[in-house]
């Protein structure tokens, strides 16, 4: 790295340190022609995909957009906001961690809808009737089918 005092090429780390969150590493380097001394800090980058739509097109990943899913599906529904918060951020991580730069859309439907499934069953219904009928009708058959199999799951003793 390149001395910002004298702009010589020839700079050494004298010491590194990671802090105490451990997602920053900062390092105290000397320029060998002027010895002078600064710092460096190294941060992972980290940046939500693009969200490529049915149709082709790109657009940012939006946090707000992903609300606007929630509340729509969850509209009168006896959900904390505290839950959708924690699904949301449940699938931003979720997405960070695939690392790839872009995601299709049809993904952040199907990541809205698992945790729909956990959230509220009415919602996730609601949710999966109006994205899923842009699709196929068989799959919003086969949600409700998959949701039935549940339902049994849970009241059967066995
Ligand atoms: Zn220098």
């Amino acid at each position: 790295m390149k001395c910002p005092f004298c702009g010589a090429d020839d700079t050494q780390v004298i010491d590194s340190r990671v802090n105490d969150e451990g997602d920053t590493i900062r390092r105290r380097r000397r320029c060998s022609a002027c010895e002078k001394r600064f710092t460096t800090y190294e941060v992972a980058e980290l940046h939500m995909p693009q969200v490529v739509k049915q149709n082709g097109t790109r657009e940012e990943f939006s946090r707000d957009k992903l609300r606007l899913s929630f509340t729509r599906a969850l509209h009168k529904r006896p959900v904390p906001t505290e839950y959708v918060d924690q699904a949301i951020e449940h699938i931003e991580q979720k997405v960070l961690a695939q690392g790839e730069r872009e995601i299709p859309s049809r993904q952040l439907g199907e990541a809205v809808m698992q945790e729909l499934k956990r959230l509220d069953k009415v919602a996730y219904i609601r949710f999966a009737s109006i994205y899923r009928s842009f699709q196929d009708v068989d799959d919003f058959h086969e949600a409700i089918r998959d949701l039935g199999k549940q339902r049994r799951r849970s009241t059967d003793p066995d």
